[in-house]
């Protein structure tokens, strides 16, 4: 760990609970939290479906469907944001 910058040696510009982290990790930990809200929602509306499947409601598993896509090209977005993030952090973080 050195001054100023924790994983990188660039220096801090925000901190997140005990991490003092650089403009570039820090942009790489928002993109992190995109990708986890994105999965999240992708495994909910995937429950969901399934009971809406099971209870042979046709109406609530279309609306489901079209969000679980939705939901599933946000998260290949949010991933590919993620590793542009990644790699202009470094390989450090
Ligand atoms: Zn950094």
């Amino acid at each position: 760990m050195t001054s100023g910058g924790e994983i990188c040696g660039r220096p801090a510009t925000r901190r997140e609970r005990c991490l003092a982290l650089c403009e570039q990790h820090a942009l790489l930990y928002e993109k992190a939290w995109l990708v986890h809200d994105a999965e999240t929602a992708v495994h909910y509306l995937r429950q969901w479906l399934w009971i809406a499947r099971e209870s042979h409601n046709e109406f609530l598993e279309g609306r489901l469907l079209a969000d679980l896509t939705a939901a599933e090209a946000r998260r290949s977005r949010a991933y590919e944001e993620m590793e542009q993030a990644r790699a202009a952090a470094g390989n450090s973080g």
